[in-house]
């Protein structure tokens, strides 16, 4: 798979959190992550659904440019979701098969419990968009 962002190829990361260790694709370029399904679903196992609190980001262009899915073979546009409380969080998942890109300034600034605690809250956060949807 490439960078959605920047098409530099992604290298998979292990996350290790003690209790488990989950497998990411991470761009050595830009730093963002994009999780699988399965990979949420690891986390969503171990984690309660909580809610998130995240601090500032700067405003970003570039979180609004639209990015195509790395995992499906018709490279479809990922969706933006944006956080319910804090506009400034654009989170890019993929309709079809529910993955989901974090750029490398969403993860600094919702960081600051452990890091699947924190990707936890996003995935809630993000159930809880795709629910209002409905
Ligand atoms: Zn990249
Ligand atoms: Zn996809």
């Amino acid at each position: 798979m490439n960078c959605p962002r920047c098409q530099h190829p992604l290298a998979v990361t292990h996350i290790d959190d003690c209790k488990t260790i989950i497998e990411v694709d991470k761009c050595p370029n830009c730093e963002g992550i994009w999780f699988d399904k399965d990979e949420l679903s690891q986390i969503e196992d171990i984690i309660e659904p909580m809610f998130i609190e995240i601090r500032d980001i700067p405003d970003k262009q570039e979180q609004f440019e639209t990015l195509q899915c790395p995992k499906c073979n018709n490279s479809p546009r990922l969706q933006k979701a944006i956080h319910p409380r804090d506009r400034k969080v654009v989170i890019d998942y993929c309709p079809y098969c529910d993955g989901i890109w974090l750029d490398k300034g969403e993860l600094e600034a919702i960081q600051q419990e452990n890091f699947i605690l924190t990707i936890a809250k996003v995935f809630a956060c993000l159930g809880h968009v795709r629910a209002r949807k409905k």
